[in-house]
């Protein structure tokens, strides 16, 4: 339990805004001595987003823009946990369990609300599936290897059609993520034809896909958007505007106004939603946003403070709430720390009154756009220079800047590697979306997993030139695909999806080692292969060596 004599301060989330706070705690703390900063995060590192998407071009790496929040912070109390609940009457957080399934309680005086924002893919059917966000280390070094087997796969895919598809990449999203994240990938994609010399520049297709008049609309002034639009082009983005994503399937991304977007790599950076934890908690809010007064202090809460993008913060600028950056959160965390520290005193607190700096983004191959507070407007070579100075002196701890700065300097010198990291064991049971008219597999492919049809329809067709047959259709509940895998054999059928399905599918070695170990489901598949009119598993052992 909190101490009596020490003040308990308990920080949730290690981005800008919490690591920000408990830094400027335990500073204060240094003179006074009565105060215990704990702070909790899913990982045990802080992420430096704005660097992030230069992983993709492998400018930088992966470990460039991180740093241990043991070093950053090493006068806090660390939980590398995830903040399952909190509980604002009895004042205690609780953690998820470590290595014993046992709940962690942390009992605290003051509660610090810095979570973030989450990627939320739900209603667009299919995204949650197929496209691959952009928010975190993880998304970004995902969608690397992501790209790099992509390019694998195309340098030796003889079907013309399939290395199309497997070459045409589509970024759903004009703001400073997307634009950000499909200059680096256009500039990866297109200097890996040096080394993949199968794959020329020419077959390669970048598709920035935006649902406003312009890129960057909200960002920055027109004349910087405009900029941004014709380098990108020039370099070969091809920029859809006033379109929008509205769903995506394994093989295609597909928009509001129908039009299919055959690729291999999507990535959504559409705008983030509200924490999932904040709608449990009955606070002020907006949006799905806890709602501070100008002290940072929840409205209506004495010990309950929140700060950074799960924050709306008022502002005295243009906007009625501070914009969601990392220069915001930064000094909204000093802010909370003395105010935290002012209230334990009895005394006056401070409010919140920065307006921004300004803003700036990179757009791959040595230029960048800044629009600075002043009103002065850069672009090109001279505000990517700009750009990389200012966020290497932002990046925290020595030691990170010196590495930077030496994947920078080498990067002018050096190619980048094309190393596919495979970091993943088996892929476990995912679901997949599918389109209306797109086949889940073909007669004669491989059987790889066994689906199970959580909602939509699929038939099942067999191919007897010079026809084909409609055999079955399959609804929600029902499972197919587990004879090609029980047989060892090609599939021996089509399978189609006759209106937008969602399946759940485990891949063959999981299935397999299911189907040894569970009799009464080798019965039932028995059973049912039976009555799909094909010979009994009973030989299971002799036709599934591998499992
Ligand atoms: C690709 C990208 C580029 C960006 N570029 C810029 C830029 O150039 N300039 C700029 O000013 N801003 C930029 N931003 C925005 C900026 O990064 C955010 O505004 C900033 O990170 C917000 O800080 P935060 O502390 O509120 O949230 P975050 O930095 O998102 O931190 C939230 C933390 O909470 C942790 N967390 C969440 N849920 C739990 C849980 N249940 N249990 C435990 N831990 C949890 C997360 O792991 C994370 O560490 C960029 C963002 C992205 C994604």
């Amino acid at each position: 339990m909190a101490t009596a004599a020490k003040q308990r301060i308990v920080v949730l989330g290690g981005g800008f805004a919490g690591v920000y706070t408990a830094l400027h705690l335990c500073q204060l703390n240094k003179r006074r001595g009565d105060l215990e900063v704990f702070l909790v995060n899913r990982e045990n590192y802080f992420c430096f987003q704005p660097l992030l998407p230069e992983i993709i071009s492998g400018n930088i790496g992966i470990l460039d823009t991180v740093s241990p929040l043991h070093r950053l912070v090493p006068d806090a109390r660390l939980y590398v946990r995830e903040v399952q609940a909190i509980d604002l009457e009895k004042k205690v957080v609780s953690l998820s369990p470590g290595f014993r399934p046992r709940e962690t309680l942390l009992p605290y005086d003051h509660l610090v609300l810095a979570l973030g924002t989450v990627t939320d893919f739900r209603g667009s059917p299919g995204l949650y599936e197929h496209a691959l966000p952009f928010k975190n280390l993880a998304d970004a070094l995902r969608l690397r290897n992501h790209l790099i087997r992509v390019l694998e796969e195309a340098s030796i895919e003889p079907d013309p059609a399939l290395r199309k598809q497997l070459l045409t990449f589509v970024v759903a999203g004009g703001g400073w993520s997307g634009v950000e994240v499909v200059a680096e990938l256009n500039d990866f994609i297109r200097n890996a034809c040096r080394q993949y010399r199968s794959i020329s520049r020419r077959d390669i297709e970048v598709i920035l896909v935006h649902s406003g008049e312009r890129i960057l609309e909200r960002e920055v002034s027109a004349g910087l958007g405009k900029y941004a639009q014709h380098l990108l082009a020039k370099r070969g983005v091809k920029i859809l505007l006033k379109r929008r994503l509205a769903s995506a399937s394994p093989d295609a991304a597909v928009l509001a106004d129908g039009t299919r977007l055959c690729t291999g790599t999507l990535v959504s950076t559409v705008p983030s939603s509200p924490h999932p934890l904040l709608e449990t908690l009955q606070l002020p809010k907006e949006r799905g946003k806890i709602v501070c007064d100008a002290t940072l202090q929840v409205v209506g809460s004495e010990h309950l403070w929140a700060a950074g993008d799960c924050a709306l913060v008022p502002s005295r600028g243009d906007e009625k709430y501070c914009p969601p950056t990392a220069q915001h959160a930064v000094r909204q965390a000093e802010t909370i720390a003395h105010n935290i520290v002012a209230r334990i005193d009895g005394r006056a607190r401070k409010t919140f009154d920065f307006t921004g700096l300004g803003k700036m983004g990179a757009l791959g191959s040595r230029r960048a756009i800044a629009e600075l507070a002043g009103g002065l407007k850069l672009s090109g070579v001279l505000a990517w220079f700009m750009w990389r100075t200012v966020y290497w002196m932002k990046l925290p701890g020595l030691d990170r800047k010196i590495k930077l700065a030496i994947s920078w300097a080498l990067d002018f010198f050096l190619p980048p590697d094309y190393v596919q990291l495979k970091t993943g064991g088996s892929k476990g049971v995912s679901q997949i979306h599918y389109e209306s008219g797109e086949e889940v597999f073909h007669q004669g492919d491989l059987g790889d997993a066994l689906y199970v049809v959580l909602d939509g329809e699929v038939e099942v067709v067999v191919h007897e030139p010079p026809g084909q047959r409609v055999v079955c259709r399959l609804g929600a509940g029902e499972y197919f695909g587990e004879l090609a895998l029980l047989q060892h054999r090609p599939r021996n059928a089509t399978v189609r999806c006759t209106q937008p399905t969602t399946l759940l599918a485990l891949p063959k070695a999981d299935f397999q080692a299911l189907a040894m170990s569970l009799p009464q489901l080798r019965s039932d598949l028995d059973r049912v292969a039976a009555a799909r009119g094909a010979p009994t598993s009973t030989s299971l052992t002799d036709t599934c060596p591998e499992t």
